[in-house]
């Protein structure tokens, strides 16, 4: 199990982290850099495949 960074699509700020096992559709967060709502649609895997 490693844990990712989820980063905002606008900004790339690093939002939260989660494991890369975790299965997710659709996250809603605010981001506070870009002072919006995001949607978050996968995390960015930097050591899968
Ligand atoms: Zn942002």
């Amino acid at each position: 199990m490693d844990k990712v960074y989820v980063v905002c699509p606008n900004c790339g700020k690093k939002l939260f982290r989660i494991d890369n096992t975790s299965e997710y559709k659709n996250i809603y967060i605010w981001c506070k850099n870009c002072k919006k709502e995001i949607k978050i649609i996968e995390p960015k895997s930097q050591s899968s495949k």
